[in-house]
């Protein structure tokens, strides 16, 4: 049996000593305060063990790594009724790209691109108020890491707030189609906020490990999607989950993630483990440089990869 706790604390120590990080976003100006030499790197295994390595235990922004969660609601809500006002198609532009959307009359290409996010954040807020909804996000994030403390940047959310004309326009865009059913800013606050998350990733890889494991946390025995729904989730980070820099990542990393532009990502290796890494600094295509690369060591390592 590989020792997974020794793996885990060698990329951390590894990676802290790397001196190409990438580039902490700025585009958001609270990001930009983040200490850009923090790593973290928390495995959960099939028994519950987690395996940590740096600053495993300190909240960062999980950013668009939430689109994973509000997808998830989504489809909970209206289940596949869901696929009229988003697809599943890989995009290969850039996270906030509004190309596509012209294209499809203003369909955006999958949930996990900016735009695609917005519409699904539109769907869970339908018949409820923007407070309500939020709660709703919040509290499924602290039901599944199983940790009350989990809590909303307010500081991030109102940078985005302020700064966030790109996804004013892409939601605008929709808007004018009939693809968004509340007002803009309605949408957009509870947009911003969800990706406003403050999460370690030890409460990360927790809340990950339903798609792991079949749609069940095997900790409380809740389940939260079915198997099938896993498996899709599973594969739409493994196609969209990384922008246009997701054929990259399944060559070399080779499990389904999801990053977010705060330096976060979560894996899925399937009946193995739920991993998530953070490392502040980005690669051209607005993933964690660093967070792909200790990914890389860790499924090379272990053997881990949904490609046998
Ligand atoms: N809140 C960010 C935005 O909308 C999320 C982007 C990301 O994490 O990729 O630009």
């Amino acid at each position: 049996m590989p020792d997974i706790d020794l793996i885990v604390r060698e990329i951390a120590e590894e990676m802290r000593a790397r001196p190409d990080r990438g580039d902490v976003a700025t585009y958001i100006p609270e990001l930009a305060r983040v200490d850009p030499a923090a790593f973290a790197l928390a495995v959960v295994d099939v028994d519950g063990h987690v395996a940590v390595g740096g600053d495993a235990d300190v909240a960062f922004s999980i950013q668009s790594i939430s689109k994973v969660f509000t997808l998830t609601l989504a489809l909970g809500k209206v289940g596949n009724r869901l696929w009229e006002r988003v697809g599943r198609e890989p995009s290969g532009s850039p996270f906030n790209s509004i190309v596509q959307l012209e294209n499809e009359r203003g369909i955006p290409r999958n949930p996990f691109i900016n735009a695609g996010a917005i519409a699904v954040t539109d769907v869970i807020l339908s018949g409820h108020q923007p407070k309500e909804a939020l709660g709703e996000i919040l509290r499924f994030m602290r039901f599944l890491a199983d940790d009350p403390t989990i809590s909303m940047d307010d500081a991030v959310a109102a940078s985005e707030q302020r700064t966030g004309f790109r996804n004013r326009a892409l939601a605008n865009y929709m808007k004018a189609f009939g693809v968004l059913e509340n007002p803009v800013d309605y949408t957009l606050g509870v947009y911003f906020h969800h990706c406003a998350i403050a999460m370690s990733c030890r409460q990360l890889a927790l809340a990950g490990r339903f798609l792991a494991h079949g749609g069940r946390n095997p900790a409380t025995g809740h389940s939260v999607v079915s198997p099938e729904r896993a498996r899709r989730i599973n594969a739409i980070m493994m196609t969209c989950g990384h922008y246009d820099g997701s054929g990259e990542f399944a060559y070399r990393v080779g499990l389904p993630g999801k990053s977010g532009v705060g330096g976060g990502i979560l894996a899925i290796a399937p009946r193995k483990a739920s991993i998530a890494v953070w490392s502040p600094g980005l690669d051209a295509s607005g993933n964690s440089h660093l967070g792909r690369i200790a990914l890389e060591r860790l499924a090379q390592r272990l053997g881990w990869s949904v490609f046998g």
